[in-house]
């Protein structure tokens, strides 16, 4: 089937500078967590997306000298001429398939507190960012620059585009966004100097306008110049000349990038989680920078809808469709569109899982799509797979997230597949967590998968059918998955910080009983050691069903472990404006029907919180039982003729979903196949520095 021709307007070649992007579709620079030490991982990632017809191609940031050293969090370096070679092999990569290649240089300034260089950090007047939270907190305050220090930033800036030029990289960056240094310097808060980069916007703006000509200087025809700016704070400061200081950013600098990539200033804004933010939510910020330049725009909002990227184009927000999430959870979604395929885009949830991955300092890993990351290193490839090498069929038992990837997986590679759920609709856990606030995105996890089942004549779908072991045993299948899941526990937490007890008295629920349609009577405590989004978002929930709910965490925040998917600060205001009160650093130890008992985790400080019912969202067992009968009955498998039985996802391990669709694709990738590994007592192969 060919290209829809609404959808033509993306394929047009869209010239920058010296070079020219084949279409529309740029992958903006965005984290990978693939530091130089990682330069084949990191290759495959990116020529991957190349592949998938991606017609720019960028690395994540790559720090200019060791004074932007932002460890333990993960970076590229561009340091000396020994860091070229790994460079290249991701520009080759991406050469390979036709698409430009944009390096993305970048100095953190005050940001990065250079914990293994321990240089001082460098900033426009010697303001740290004080963060709120553990991982970025540090003791070490950034020094001003003097005159000499400016100089020496626009050499380490000249040098790096010089190094990225020899590396073979088309498109430049000057990067003055989330606060790293140039932002720095545009920002009143940041720059307090008296000399001329500091004062009225024309000196603010300076060091970028000097950054992008020594880097034009370094370049000269071979690259185009691109600049990365924030543009949220200073479009809510109101300018001299123009409605708002980002307008006369804009303004003084209109012609002399080649490419002006816009974007917002905090993680939690840029890259927005779907359960506060809808798709395009960047345009309020960025709407304008086309009317003031002739040059590309090119912007993100986590796009997956080719109609809203076309109205991008076509109402002149912009010239390029910028993404950076689409492109991890679909890295062929421009191929789908120009081959008429757009209902197979496997679209991004917005879960930031792989911001989180970052923040682990791991490499990218992604809900949608279990090959983020595993491209070079297990070789998978995202819309390749090794054929079938038998005519085993294959039953899955339990359609959530884990069973509907490994069937999807399965049936790719031509096996005959058939997957049962007890529930009327396939989905697991994602049936009831879809209804939560804010959660209805998540649901492509599963309409995804069961679009592409639905299409496929090798395989059986057989929604509503609760399975025991003699069910199994007369199916007649050769193999056997148990993906039947997890349930939540009634366990509390003790002083060892430990799962302890079942705290089985009337009145405690789980998510799985709200799952089943109880409403608890009010007021209610919901108890959250899980520390994901669920305690938070039941907690939203109830408050619109019932008056009085408290959430009581042992954590520091509520939701504390979704800062690792920027979600954290909105979950508190979504909270407070629920009127949810909220009890930090508490656990509960008991409940008599009328109150709940609240000790202080340090101090062991007790106090009573009046309640009806108390909702427990704490530990998860795997739902195992019927593994258990099955492996029981080792002569009767035999009999049946079942070659083996197998554990997937949450029955297995309880994870977040992006563990479960890794774990059953990699069942369905390495079914009766050898893993192909250099070193075969690893799962992988390793990679080395080159
Ligand atoms: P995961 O995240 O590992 O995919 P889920 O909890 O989301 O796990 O999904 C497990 C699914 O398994 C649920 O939809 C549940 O209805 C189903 N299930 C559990 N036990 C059985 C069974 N005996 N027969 C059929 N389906 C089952
Ligand atoms: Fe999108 Fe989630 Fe994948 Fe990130 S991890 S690309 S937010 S689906």
């Amino acid at each position: 089937m060919g290209r829809n021709p609404r959808f033509d307007v993306l394929f047009e070649p869209v010239r920058i500078g010296p070079v020219t992007a084949p279409n529309r579709f740029y992958q903006v620079p965005h984290a990978s967590g693939m530091t130089n030490a990682l330069p084949q991982v990191r290759a495959r990632f990116r020529g991957v997306k190349a592949e998938g017809g991606w017609g720019v191609v960028c690395t994540g940031a790559v720090s200019i000298h060791p004074s932007s050293d932002d460890s333990p969090l993960p970076f590229a370096s561009l340091w000396d001429d020994k860091d070229i070679r790994a460079h290249a092999l991701m520009t080759d990569a991406v050469h390979e398939h036709g698409a430009l290649a944009g390096i993305e240089l970048w100095h953190g300034g005050a940001c990065t507190l250079n914990r293994t260089s321990r240089l001082a950090p460098l900033s426009p007047s010697g303001m740290p960012w004080l963060s709120t939270h553990l991982g970025f907190m540090g003791n070490l305050r950034p020094r001003a620059m003097d005159a000499a220090d400016i100089r020496d930033l626009l050499n380490w800036q000249a040098a790096g585009a010089r190094r990225a030029m020899q590396a073979g990289f088309d498109i430049v960056y000057v990067y003055a966004g989330m606060g790293y240094l140039p932002y720095e310097f545009l920002l009143p808060e940041y720059n307090h100097r008296t000399d001329a980069y500091g004062g009225s916007i024309e000196n603010r703006v300076r060091l970028v306008r000097e950054l992008l000509e020594v880097t034009r200087d370094a370049v000269g025809n071979r690259c185009a110049v691109a600049l990365r700016i924030s543009l949220e704070e200073l479009r809510g400061k109101s300018g001299v000349d123009a409605p708002s200081e980002a307008h006369e950013v804009v303004q003084l600098l209109a012609e002399i990038p080649d490419l002006w990539d816009v974007k917002m200033d905090s993680s939690p804004t840029d890259c927005a989680p779907s359960r506060f933010s809808p798709e395009g939510s960047h345009e309020r910020i960025v709407n304008f920078v086309k009317q003031l330049t002739k040059k590309p725009v090119v912007g993100v909002g986590r796009f997956t809808s080719p109609d809203v990227m076309v109205s991008q184009v076509k109402r002149g927000i912009l010239d390029l469709i910028g993404g950076a999430r689409p492109s991890i959870a679909d890295p062929f979604l421009p191929r789908k569109i120009n081959e008429g395929r757009e209902h197979e885009i496997r679209e991004c949830i917005g879960c930031n899982i792989c911001i989180s991955s970052w923040h682990d300092g791991v490499p990218v890993r992604c809900t949608q799509n279990p090959t983020a990351g595993e491209e070079w290193r297990r070789g998978w490839h995202p819309e390749r797979f090794e054929a079938a090498k038998s005519g085993s069929s294959i039953l899955i038992v339990g359609g959530g997230p884990a069973g509907l990837e490994c069937a999807v997986t399965l049936a790719r590679r031509g096996y005959r597949v058939t997957i049962a759920d007890a529930a009327k609709e396939f989905g697991g856990r994602l049936r009831f967590e879809t209804r939560l606030p804010g959660l209805a995105t998540w649901g492509r996890v599963v309409d995804w998968r069961l679009g592409q089942l639905r299409e496929r004549p090798n395989v059986n779908l057989y929604p509503g059918s609760e399975l025991n072991a003699d069910d199994i045993l007369a199916s007649g299948h050769s193999h056997v998955v148990i993906a039947t899941g997890a349930r939540w526990t009634k366990m509390l937490f003790s002083t060892l910080e430990f799962p302890v007890g079942e705290l089985e008295v009337p009145g405690v629920y789980t998510p799985d009983d709200l799952a089943a349609g109880i409403v608890p009577s009010g007021p209610v405590v919901v108890f959250d050691f899980d520390n994901y989004y669920m305690g938070g978002a039941v907690a939203e929930q109830l408050a619109k069903q019932t008056a009085g709910v408290t959430y009581v965490t042992t954590a520091g925040n509520a939701s504390a472990w979704t800062f690792m998917t920027n979600e954290l600060p909105l979950v508190h205001r979504a909270l407070v404006k629920a009127g949810v009160s909220i009890h930090t650093l508490q656990r509960v130890t008991a409940f008599d029907g009328a109150a709940v008992t609240l000790a202080d985790v340090y101090s062991g400080a007790e106090k009573r919180l009046a309640c009806g019912s108390l909702v427990i969202v704490g530990m998860r067992k795997p739902r195992h039982d019927l593994y258990r009968a099955l492996v029981a009955r080792d002569a009767d498998l035999e009999a049946a003729g079942i070659a083996s039985i197998t554990r997937i996802g949450d029955s297995l391990a309880p994870g977040a979903i992006v563990h479960a669709v890794h774990s059953g694709h990699r069942y369905a990738r390495e079914f009766d196949t050898v893993v192909d590994s250099i070193d075969a007592e690893l799962p992988y192969t390793r990679d080395f520095p080159v």
